[in-house]
């Protein structure tokens, strides 16, 4: 596979939540491999966006299964697979695929059941199609979060401009 094909996800969203579940299960996918950092929570950050947390219930509803592969420490990890009762493993060393493999034997699943969900391209999507899996590019959660700060504050001076006059 050429190196710009391994940089290629198959496909593209805005957000986690903004993935079609059906569209996943008409594909075959039974389990769902998903980052931590800027893909579920904002970069070091505890808070999930708006609709996330309904997608990973409305997902375990469904019958996917789901685990975490992320490159932060244990302690951060963990904090996660306990509060959303999801197996998860840390320090992965993404984009290798140790940790991938793990997470599919752990799921008991083959590798065209399984999509790779993150925001990078040299972690997430590199190392999931490297194995050959359904990989998922979503735009990192802290920029979203700048973007609607540059909206907020845009119009916080219209009005303070108004305010004035
Ligand atoms: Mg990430």
């Amino acid at each position: 596979m050429s190196w710009w094909k391994k940089l290629t996800p198959d496909l593209m969203t805005e957000s986690l939540s903004d993935i079609s579940l059906d569209f996943l299960g008409k594909k075959g996918i039974r389990g769902l491999i998903i980052d931590l950092d800027n893909t579920l929570v904002p970069w070091g950050g505890f808070e999930f966006p708006p609709g996330v947390k309904a997608w990973i219930q409305e997902a375990q509803e469904r019958g996917f299964k789901i685990f975490l592969v992320s490159n932060a420490l244990e302690e951060r990890v963990n904090h996660f697979r306990e509060s959303l009762d999801i197996p998860g493993i840390s320090q992965a060393q993404k984009p290798r695929r140790g940790a991938f493999r793990l997470a599919l034997a752990q799921m008991g699943l083959e590798k065209n059941q399984v999509a790779v969900i993150g925001d990078q391209l040299f972690t997430d999507v590199w190392g999931g199609n490297r194995l050959g899996l359904f990989t998922i590019l979503v735009s990192p959660v802290n920029e979203k979060e700048l973007f609607f700060t540059r909206v907020v504050r845009r119009l916080e001076r219209r009005v303070l401009k108004r305010l004035k006059a």
